[in-house]
């Protein structure tokens, strides 16, 4: 390398008053003394996307302890820290034209920052300034060889290092994660620690209700951890098996379940949720009318629809509430879940239940739709996998349910005995008991070679923010998957269809497909997904879950 910050610095002297293509020289790598500053991409006019940069630094040269990037995790937990405070720092207005991806409550390996026990590689984007389509080169070398360097020793990487709260940042989601991995040997699918704030601040922001009630556990069902660091965590267990949550409107049981369907990830500290810990693999089942499916089996939910369609291979463009319920929970299955978390506000009330007086007027034999409330235990039995649902308005989960859980202004309290002496006093005629396993084998749903690839694609597949990802000329809509959590996992599943793509041939199914490139990235890190284009630093780790889905609803998925 010969080229330093002066160099560039004089360089954008020279540039000032050319068009702005020349920008495009500045490519390249620069000595910045404690830093290594890489320019890899640079925006073709000024309303473009902006410029990629990578600031680079040996791990020896930085405040962070090498203690403290030990293993994988430690490593997930620096880089969550430094990205948030250079996010910090650059949400003040002292850094205009510097930006970078920023970490929600969430703690993801994200690819913004990138640390490992050599190297603390930090990706920005610049956005460099124009006057008209002209360069405005004084103004480009303040951003880059004034603000950059200061933002850079002003960071938590060199002089704003707090050892104390790294450690802590780094203590506890190793704390996390651990608890989490204990939750199936203690036979646990979910827990919520005392103390924890589920509500959020409105129903447009992830920040923690200011005035919520603090969680508190019944004694039925109070665990209690020890963790790596010494810290001892006590809280509600949510047993394997079937657990409802009932109670009155109002008073917290959505709230309790979307804490749990987000303890799939670890939460930063101060979010309330910290203690709230899922098993990894759990999936929100909901209703989705309109969605896509192709060659779902919906068999154990619908059958002998009056078409005569065949239902172990459902395929729709435009699928009913109950068909949907039944696809989404149909490919959790298939992708792999050991647990089932499901609201009654967001479920099709006909794939739940069907009350004595409806079963009375239609006939079994006229319904195609066998509810979930039939299923439940034989999904429990056949497969082990457990459900948690929250059932507000009908008492017919009771005789299914091994839990019952009651919220009553937000404190929950163990009512399962009530519930099954009141169960046991209502006429409990079921659907004919199967004798039969109801579960078989899933299906592989094998697509063709060039399924992921349609002809209309010019350009590869990108996400567009959190709900959406662009492919061929097909939007392929994410909004409802509750446990994608940042648009970030939703640019990295769109590079997961690329590699897809590139791995299918006629003979992979779709869950081989997402977890060949799923255990990619665990192997080699996200930065696999890229290849040999320039790094990316807007990329997180996905769940297979998560792109599974994906790929089951673009809408031109071709099966064999
Ligand atoms: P339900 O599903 O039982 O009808 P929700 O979970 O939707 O109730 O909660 C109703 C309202 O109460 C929401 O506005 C929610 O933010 C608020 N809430 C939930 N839990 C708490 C709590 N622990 N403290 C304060 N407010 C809460
Ligand atoms: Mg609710």
């Amino acid at each position: 390398m010969n080229h330093t910050l002066q160099d560039l610095r004089a360089s954008l002297h020279q540039l000032d008053g050319n068009g702005y293509g020349a920008y495009k020289r500045l490519k390249g790598t620069y000595d910045a003394g404690s830093f290594d500053l890489v320019i890899d991409h640079v925006q073709s006019d000024p309303y473009a996307p902006p410029s990629a940069l990578r600031v680079i630094l040996p791990l020896p040269k930085t405040s962070v302890p090498a203690e403290a990037v030990d293993g994988r995790r430690r490593c997930i937990a620096v880089a969550d820290f430094l990205a948030r405070d250079i996010t910090g720092l650059l949400c003040g207005c002292s850094y205009r034209g510097l930006g970078m991806t920023k970490p929600g409550q969430e703690i993801l390996e994200r690819t913004s920052v990138v640390v490992t026990p050599r190297t603390i590689e930090v990706r920005m984007s610049a956005s460099l300034p124009a006057a008209g389509r002209r360069i405005k080169g004084r103004a480009a070398a303040h951003v880059l060889t004034d603000d950059l360097p200061e933002l850079v020793q002003r960071s938590a990487m060199l002089d704003g290092m707090d050892v104390p709260a790294l450690e802590d940042h780094v203590n506890q989601y190793l704390d996390q994660r651990a608890l989490q991995d204990q939750l199936t040997e203690r036979g646990l699918v979910s827990f919520v620690g005392d103390g924890s704030v589920l509500p959020r601040s409105s129903g447009d922001s992830d920040l923690p209700l200011r005035s919520g009630v603090p969680f508190r556990s019944p004694e039925a069902f109070r665990e209690t951890f020890d963790l790596p660091s010494g810290r001892q965590v006590t809280g509600m267990g949510v047993r394997q098996g079937i657990t409802v949550i009932v109670g009155g409107g109002y008073h917290g049981k959505s709230t309790l379940l979307r804490a749990m369907e987000r303890g799939v990830y670890p939460h930063v500290g101060g979010d309330g949720r910290e203690w709230v810990l899922t098993a990894p693999d759990a999936v929100s089942i909901r209703a989705e009318d309109g969605r896509s499916v192709v060659g779902a089996n919906i068999s154990p939910f619908i059958s002998n629809l009056p078409s005569g369609t065949d239902t172990s291979r459902f395929t729709t463009t435009n699928a009913s509430g109950s068909t949907s319920q039944a696809a989404n929970l149909a490919e959790a299955l298939e992708v792999g879940t050991t647990l089932l978390l499901i609201d009654e506000d967001t479920s099709a009330t006909n794939f739940m239940i069907r009350d004595p007086a409806m079963r009375a007027l239609v006939p079994a034999g006229a319904e195609p739709i066998t509810p979930f409330v039939e299923r439940v235990r034989p999904l429990a039995e056949e497969k082990n996998i457990s459900t948690v649902l929250v059932a507000g308005g009908t008492g017919a989960f009771f005789r299914v349910a091994d839990h019952v859980i009651a919220m009553d202004t937000y404190v929950p309290s163990d009512v399962t005995d009530r519930a099954h002496e009141i169960a046991a006093t209502f006429s409990t005629e079921s659907e004919t008991t199967p004798t039969a396993a109801i579960f078989g084998e899933e299906h592989r749903r094998v697509p063709h070679h060039d399924a992921l690839s349609p002809s209309d694609k010019k350009k590869p597949a990108r996400g567009r923010g959190r709900e959406s990802i662009q492919l061929g000329r097909q939007d392929i809509d994410l909004a409802y998957l509750a446990q994608l959590v940042d648009s970030s996992q939703t640019q990295a599943i769109a590079l997961c269809l690329e590699a897809m793509a590139r791995n299918l041939d006629g003979s992979r199914d779709l869950v081989e497909a997402a977890a060949q490139v799923t255990s990619l990235i665990d192997r080699e890190g996200l930065d696999a997904l890229t290849g040999r284009g320039s790094p990316r630093g807007d990329l997180a780790q996905p769940r297979i879950q998560e792109v599974h889905a994906a790929v089951s609803r673009y809408r031109k998925l071709k099966l064999r």
